[in-house]
């Protein structure tokens, strides 16, 4: 499952990173940033915790294709739209 934050979403409050600052951190300019985005099952409780405290619901796990496909688009690790991806 992948851990990802929709930047159209994200509204920069910063309690994902207070929640799992492993997880997560605030970027320079200011929006909720991923640090691991496959982490291990020991995290399952902070990141419930960060789903749950993120006012704008940024937060996903599991396939979220549109914040995935602009993440994948936005580093160039992607030219085209993944396999099965609906949005
Ligand atoms: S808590 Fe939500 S809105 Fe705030 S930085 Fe994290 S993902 Fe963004």
């Amino acid at each position: 499952m992948t851990l990802s934050i929709d930047p159209d979403k994200c509204q920069g409050h910063g309690r994902c990173a207070l929640a799992s600052p492993d997880l997560f951190d605030v970027s320079d300019d200011g929006f909720g940033v991923v640090l691991e985005p496959e982490p291990g099952p020991g995290y399952d409780a902070e990141i419930a915790t960060a789903i749950g405290s993120c006012p704008e619901q940024a937060i996903s796990r599991g396939v979220n294709c549109a914040a995935h496909w602009r993440a994948l688009v936005s580093d160039g690790r992607c030219r085209r739209r993944p396999a099965g991806c609906t949005r």
